[in-house]
């Protein structure tokens, strides 16, 4: 009876939030149009203690004029503020979530779904949230290949554990690879289903930082040639497989000659210079598969896996008779040339470990260096 006039709209409009009565109207227009089969909309309304409630209002025509026109329409306004509202806390918060925030469910016969999932998906896979709430391969499509097995299994871990489901992956959108970090806790619900509730965001960034970090730990900086620490780790690996599939991989330690006087004579530069330049000679004279690195101050390791210590030794000749034919030239003008000594050996499986094998390199170096410089020599255990 407080709404009056009762037969109109008039009244209700006057209700309704200004800025839901565009949508309302829309709704109303589509139904009249024929291309809607009811009219349905959801309208903020000012309750008559002054606040507003959340309107679902659907309705029909009931009567119509005798020319045809809708005269009545029945419907019903249902109160759904709650659900209004933490669907607008929801939707406000994923839209500020640097990530797409989602809830994946596995039913008890092993079908997936998303039956939540932000709209972020758009932004990161090119998908609508729609679309992924309909069909959950979509996502899965997109995982790289090489991911998707790992992934699958992390997801079977955190079922069967129950622990917070985490898992860094690559995923192929629109031809461009990106690096994407899930996590997500788990939860049984009353069916026996599994509900995980999380987030996806993007770690692009972190990955190129850790691959730097990583490239940077392992590289000289002087000559870009791998470290020290980078050829020990290498020399462990082919160690191991020298003892369990027998092959011959063979190695060379490398010392500039009188390097020292090269420093006093022609200054620091020029010795930086020279040590660049061997680098230069022996990134252009070894093979891919080759492994080698600066090992200390004027010293290098060569690493030649499946290489005879005669095949090592004819490719350190090589290298040696390269580099002695460089002359170099410094600011003032002098000229210069460089040497070197080499110690080549072969890994044995009679060697214990990895610095017997580097002690017998160096003692062949050091012989090389006796009897002269400017030398390879050879020793077998
Ligand atoms: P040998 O023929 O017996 O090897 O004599 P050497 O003078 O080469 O040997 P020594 O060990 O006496 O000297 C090595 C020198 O290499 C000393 C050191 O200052 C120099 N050196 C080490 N690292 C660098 C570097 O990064 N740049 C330059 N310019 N010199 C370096
Ligand atoms: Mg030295
Ligand atoms: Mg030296």
């Amino acid at each position: 009876e407080e709404l009056q006039p009762k037969d109109s709209i008039i009244h209700w409009r006057q209700l309704v939030h200004p800025d839901d009565l565009l949508a309302s109207d829309k709704a109303f227009e589509n139904y009249f149009n024929g291309n809607a089969s009811h009219y349905e909309c959801k309208v903020r309304m000012r309750h008559k203690e002054g606040y507003w409630v959340c309107i679902h209002d659907r309705g029909k025509t009931a009567t119509f004029t005798e020319d045809g026109k809708p005269e009545w329409v029945v419907g019903t306004h249902i109160d759904i503020t709650s659900s209004y509202n933490s669907e607008r806390l929801i939707s406000r918060l994923s839209q500020a979530i640097p990530g797409i925030i989602y809830v994946f469910k596995m039913s008890p016969n092993g079908e997936l779904s998303f039956p939540y999932v932000s709209e972020k998906t758009v932004e990161f896979y090119g998908l609508t949230s729609e679309q992924v709430r309909l069909d959950p391969n979509y996502v899965f499509n997109i995982v790289h290949p090489d991911d998707l097995p790992g992934l699958m299994e992390s997801i079977e871990y955190s079922k069967k554990s129950m622990k917070t489901w985490h898992y860094e992956y690559r995923a192929v959108i629109k031809d461009k690879l990106s690096w994407l970090k899930g996590v997500a806790t788990p939860e049984i619900d009353e069916d026996g289903a599994i509900l995980w509730y999380g987030i996806v965001t993007n770690i692009d960034k972190q990955k190129a930082l850790e691959n730097k970090l990583l490239t940077l730990s392992i590289t000289d900086e002087l000559t870009g040639l791998h470290n020290r620490r980078f050829i020990l780790g290498e020399l462990e690996k082919q160690f191991a497989s020298v003892k369990r599939y027998g092959e011959s991989v063979s190695v060379a330690l490398i010392d500039l000659d009188n390097f020292k006087s090269i420093n006093d004579n022609y200054g620091h530069p020029a010795g930086d210079k020279v040590l660049r330049a061997f680098a230069k000679i022996i990134n252009a004279r070894l093979r891919g598969t080759d492994i080698y690195g600066r090992f200390g101050g004027e010293e290098f390791l060569i690493i030649f896996p499946n290489q005879s210590s005669e095949n090592a030794m004819n490719s350190v000749n090589d290298i040696l008779e390269r580099f002695r034919e460089q002359s170099f030239v410094t600011p003032t003008g002098q000229i210069f040339n460089a040497t070197f000594s080499a110690g080549i050996t072969e890994i044995t499986s009679k060697d214990k470990d990895v610095s017997e094998l580097v002690s017998r390199a160096d003692n062949a170096l050091y012989t090389a260096k006796a009897q002269g410089r400017n030398d390879l020599v050879l020793l077998e255990l």
